[in-house]
């Protein structure tokens, strides 16, 4: 089923992600706001309660003790207990 995507969506990211389309300018502006949205999150300071939590390795890209250790953590316990990734045989 092709949807019929209103031309001013293309070249945005909603385009991208609310209409699902992967024409290049869509493509393209999705890539950059992920970009500065990755950017805005490395360049801000990092909140305090995100370290010594996964989220503050994965997302903020913190190397610090505490963030590290908790994203040890959760590796470790997701290869330990397969079954929170469906993977039950
Ligand atoms: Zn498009
Ligand atoms: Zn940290």
């Amino acid at each position: 089923m092709v949807r019929l995507i209103p031309n001013h969506v293309h070249g945005t990211a909603g385009g991208y992600s609310n209409w699902d389309c992967r024409c290049s300018p869509c493509t393209e502006a999705n890539a950059a706001k992920a970009r500065r949205a990755k950017l805005a999150r490395t360049n801000a300071p990092i909140p305090r309660h995100v370290h010594g939590t996964d989220n503050g390795y994965t997302n903020y890209d913190c190397r610090c003790d505490p963030c590290t250790a908790a994203h040890t953590e959760v590796a470790r316990q997701r290869r330990r207990s397969p079954r929170t990734q469906g993977e039950e045989e």
